[in-house]
């Protein structure tokens, strides 16, 4: 296998299903690869996800998940709450700095585009630091929407697209698949 490392900003965005997913299976390469890996939950799930006690099994040395946002988020709103906005803010202070200080190979910063479509942070802050972010670490940025300033900047752009869902059949969130 070669070894010329580079680390990578990779950005899973679009409708479909996946894109955390698509995340916490690197996450799991990683780990097993003796990698540190972070994960920052920008937008806190409204209920308790697998991969919290997952990541809690493998320990936090190896792979840690922070909940950082609010249990929801009220969407259609002309401006965001502002608690939101300050949640959003604290978790991406914690985040920079983590990514800054180069203590893990892989962090992951879940859900961050919607936070940046909804305009609770500057997506130009965000792109301005991931360019000079320590060359070895490896950033995962999820969520829909994906911010052009984001894409450009990345290495590997995938966009889920949304073939079918059982939720068109009314088949609600699946324990294993969902959450
Ligand atoms: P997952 O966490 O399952 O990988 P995701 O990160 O791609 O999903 P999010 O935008 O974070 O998608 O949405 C979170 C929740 O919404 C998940 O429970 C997911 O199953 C559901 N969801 C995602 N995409 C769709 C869709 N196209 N139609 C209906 N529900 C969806
Ligand atoms: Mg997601």
């Amino acid at each position: 296998m070669p070894d010329a490392r580079k680390g990578l900003i990779v950005v899973y965005t679009g409708p479909g299903k996946g894109k955390t997913t698509a995340a916490l299976g690197a996450a799991f390469r990683a780990v097993g690869q003796g990698m540190r890996v972070l994960m920052v939950q920008f937008i806190k799930g409204s209920w308790h996800y697998g991969e919290l006690d997952a990541a809690k099994a493998m320990g936090d040395d190896k792979f840690q998940i922070l909940p950082m946002g609010r249990g929801f988020v009220k969407i259609g709103l002309e401006k965001p709450d502002a608690e939101d906005v300050r949640l959003v803010q604290q978790a991406w202070e914690f985040a920079r700095e983590k990514i800054a200080s180069g203590e893990h190979d892989l962090v992951i910063l879940d859900e961050i585009n919607y936070a940046i479509s909804y305009k609770m942070l500057d997506a130009g802050v965000v792109a301005e630091e991931l360019s000079r972010k320590p060359e070895m670490v490896h950033v995962i940025l999820t969520g829909r929407n994906a911010h052009p300033s984001i894409t450009e900047i990345a290495d590997l752009v995938t966009e889920m697209r949304e073939v079918k869902h059982p939720y068109q059949k009314g088949i609600l969130a699946q324990r294993g698949i969902d959450y």
